[in-house]
Formats: C-alpha cells, sequence, structure tokens
C-alpha cells in the first residue's frame, strides 16, 4: 500500500486510467465543441464507474469517496467538461437520493442515473440565491396530491439534457429555510419545466449549464424525498459530500497541466539548452508539484472521513479551497511555461486554464470556503473553552 492509496484503490485507479483513455480521450474535443456525452454516461454506468460512492443495496458499487475522489480526478484530467456532466449526475443528484430517498424511489429515481441511463441534475441556484443558498424563492404548494411548482434556477448543470431535476422549493414559508424547504424530483418533460436559455461558458465548453423556469409544474408528493419541509439538512449533507469530489476534478486538471509543463520544458530548447535548465521555469514544477501533492493529501483526508460517517465539513471546504485555486494557478504557471505555444488551441493548457477557473466558484465561492472554515475555527474554540 503508498501511503495514500490501498493496492484495491490503486488498481480501481487504473481501470478508470483505461476507460479515460478509451472512451474519453477520443471524444475531449467533440464535448469541447458542445457535444453532451451521454453516451459516456452510459458506458461509465456500464462499467460501475457512477455512483462508487453509494452502497450496493442504493444501486451504487459500496467503494464509497476514497474510490469516488479516483474517478472524478481521472476522467477530469482528459475532459474536465465531461467530468463535471458526470458529477452532476452521478454524485451531486445521485447523493441526496442515495442518502435520503425511499426504497421505491431509489428504484425509479436512483438506479436508472447510476446505471447511466438516465441523466440527473441538481437544481439550486437561483437568480436572487447564490452564495446565500437559504434564501431561495422557488416554491411549491400543496393541491390535493400534488405540489405545484413555480420559480426559477439558474446555472444547472446538465438541466437541459437531464431525464431528473433534484430541485430545492420552498414548502412553508413561515419556517424557511431551515423547516420549510422540501427536496423534490421533478421529471424534466413535466409539463411547465422550460429551458430559458443555455449559458455559454469561459470553460467547461460541452457542460450543458442552462437558467429554468418552472410555471405551475405539478409534482406528486411521492417525488418529496425525504420527508416534507426537510430539504435543508438534505442540502448541507450533498454539499459536504460533493466538495472532496470537486477539488478532486480540480486535481486532475492541474495534474494534466504540470505533466505537459514537465514535458515541454525538457523538449523545448532556448539560449541552446532545454528551458527546464532554467531556475525561472523548473522552479514553477517544484512549486506545481508541492501544490499537487498538498491538494491529494488535504482531499483524501476529507473522503475518508466520509467513508468513516465522520463529519468532514471543515476538510471538504479545505480541500475545495486548496486544490481549486491550486489548480488554477498550477494551469496559470503550466501555460506559462508553454510560452506562445500555451496561448494557442494548438495545445489543450489553455483548456486547461478556463477549465480550471471554474470551481473557485461552483458548488461554493472560494471566499464560502473562507468563511466555512473560520467559523469552524471558532466553534471549535469555543467547544474547547466551555
Ligand atoms: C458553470 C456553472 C455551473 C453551475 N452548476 C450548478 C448546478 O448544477 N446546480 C446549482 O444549483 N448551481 C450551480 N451553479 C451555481 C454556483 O454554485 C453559484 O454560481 C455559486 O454558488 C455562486 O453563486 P452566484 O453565482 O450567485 O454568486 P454570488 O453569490 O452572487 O457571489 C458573487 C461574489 O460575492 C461573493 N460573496 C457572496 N457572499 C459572500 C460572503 N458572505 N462573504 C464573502 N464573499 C461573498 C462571492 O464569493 C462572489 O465572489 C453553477 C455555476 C456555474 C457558473
Amino acid at each position: 500500500m503508498d501511503l495514500f492509496e490501498s493496492n484495491p484503490e490503486a488498481k480501481f485507479r487504473k481501470k478508470v486510467q483505461r476507460f479515460a483513455k478509451e472512451h474519453v480521450a477520443p471524444v475531449a474535443e467533440k464535448v469541447e465543441e458542445g457535444w453532451f456525452p451521454r453516451d459516456i454516461l452510459r458506458k461509465l454506468g456500464e462499467q460501475q464507474l457512477l455512483g462508487v460512492a453509494f452502497s450496493k443495496s442504493d444501486g451504487g458499487h459500496g467503494l464509497g469517496w476514497s474510490f469516488e475522489i479516483i474517478v472524478a480526478e481521472e476522467i477530469s484530467a482528459i475532459s474536465a467538461a465531461t467530468e463535471m456532466a458526470r458529477l452532476a449526475s452521478g454524485a451531486l443528484y445521485a447523493a441526496p437520493l442515495a442518502n435520503f430517498a425511499s426504497r421505491p424511489q431509489k428504484q425509479r429515481f436512483l438506479n436508472p442515473v447510476l446505471r447511466g441511463e438516465k441523466v440527473g441534475a441538481l437544481a439550486l441556484t437561483e437568480p436572487g440565491a447564490g452564495s446565500d443558498a437559504a434564501s431561495i424563492k422557488t416554491h411549491a404548494e400543496r393541491r390535493g396530491r400534488d405540489f405545484v411548482l413555480n420559480g426559477e434556477k439558474r446555472f444547472i448543470t446538465n438541466g437541459g439534457v437531464a431525464d431528473f431535476l433534484f430541485v430545492f422549493a420552498v414548502t412553508e414559508p413561515r419556517k424557511a429555510p431551515k423547516s420549510g424547504v422540501s427536496a423534490l424530483v421533478v421529471p424534466r418533460e413535466s409539463r411547465g419545466v422550460q429551458v430559458v436559455k443555455t449559458y455559454s461558458l469561459l470553460g467547461m465548453r460541452g457542460a450543458n449549464v442552462v437558467h429554468l423556469r418552472f410555471r405551475n409544474v405539478r409534482v406528486p408528493d411521492e417525488n418529496v424525498v425525504g420527508g416534507l419541509h426537510r430539504g435543508f439538512p438534505i442540502l448541507l449533507d450533498e454539499l459536504d459530500r460533493e466538495r472532496p469530489a470537486v477539488a478532486a476534478g480540480m486535481l486532475g486538471i492541474a495534474r494534466s497541466a504540470f505533466e505537459s509543463a514537465v514535458d515541454y520544458s525538457s523538449r523545448r530548447q532556448q539560449f541552446g539548452r532545454p528551458i527546464k535548465e532554467f531556475e525561472g521555469v523548473s522552479f514553477k514544477l517544484s512549486d506545481m508539484l508541492v501544490r499537487l501533492e498538498a491538494s491529494r493529501l488535504l482531499i483524501v483526508k476529507a473522503a475518508r472521513l466520509l467513508d468513516e460517517g465522520k463529519p468532514a465539513r471543515l476538510e471538504g471546504a479545505t480541500a475545495k479551497l486548496f486544490a481549486t485555486e491550486s489548480a488554477f494557478e498550477i494551469a496559470h504557471q503550466a501555460l506559462q511555461v508553454h510560452g506562445g505555444i500555451g496561448y494557442t488551441r494548438d495545445l489543450p493548457i489553455e483548456r486547461y486554464f478556463r477549465d480550471a477557473r471554474f470551481m473557485m466558484i461552483g458548488g461554493g465561492t472560494s471566499e464560502i470556503m473562507r468563511f466555512l472554515i473560520q467559523r469552524e475555527i471558532y466553534r471549535e474554540r469555543s467547544r474547547r473553552s466551555s
């Protein structure tokens, strides 16, 4: 066993690497041009690479988050936009269902997604509610045995192609958010669900990120997950779980950028020698490696805690903050090492740079991660002093 990777994890990593090379690499450019990788999701499902974190009884593969971060890193190392589609469906959408849905709900809404036959999306963010997720306004009112859903969600990954949307909505305005928000599964084909806009993105270009509108959408009450008005704890749980995987995705991009910089600096000659012989270049590689290693350790720590059923809010936020900011810095410095050719579309390095920018925003911004971390610091202090 490697210090931080068990033998089964190392073997699993090889399997995912083979998958990524065989199935993801050939379509990476097509995804970049806007092709949604539904076919890759199906293949991931067939090879049991979706839902690896969830227990077998939940339709997953019983391997835990220590394996999920391997999938995230390896797919993202080849195509971060493909990983974004996978993560949105197989983790963001799937995790709350695996942890809170009833058996019939899992059979209907989770299992086909983990098999890669259907696609899921998680719809939380709204035009007026981003970092302040507790201020969502989308609401669902009871009418007989149904709920009627109205409101808007924006920046929803997979939102325009998903079969199912996991929507957070206010169901009891007087008690929102803590005891007045519910989580509902809404089939995207439901009457009244409208895709208002598909965003054109700086990076993650193949990702399908849309603005959705719900107008009098009828949702049967059997689609409420985890109990009426019980959505807010589900949301917090989901966010804690998604962060190590998001961080691992960024680690994948950073690793590819680093490897490209090592390679290029060894081959490229200036002033009669390979540019790696200039400390101005090679010391950048040293800094990149330190950041990669530190990111990996933080991510593994958060995933191991989740696998032990322990709280990982502080560790997940720490891993996400460090790994995402490091990935951007690494991609930036790696591009610099490539000089002019790094700025062109001849090499994927400019894509790594654009893709790496995203996760300082998505899944909670860097500022929100710092907010969460300082809150845990002071909570711990008051626990100790009481
Ligand atoms: C490509 C993409 C895909 C996405 N996918 C999804 C998805 O699938 N599902 C989903 O629900 N959402 C998704 N999001 C939304 C994403 O989670 C939000 O964009 C993010 O949480 C930030 O919200 P906001 O954009 O409204 O920014 P705002 O919250 O308006 O923040 C603007 C700025 O203010 C800062 N700020 C805000 N509050 C504070 C504070 N208290 N202290 C310090 N600084 C603060 C922020 O850090 C940021 O710098 C996606 C976003 C993008 C861009």
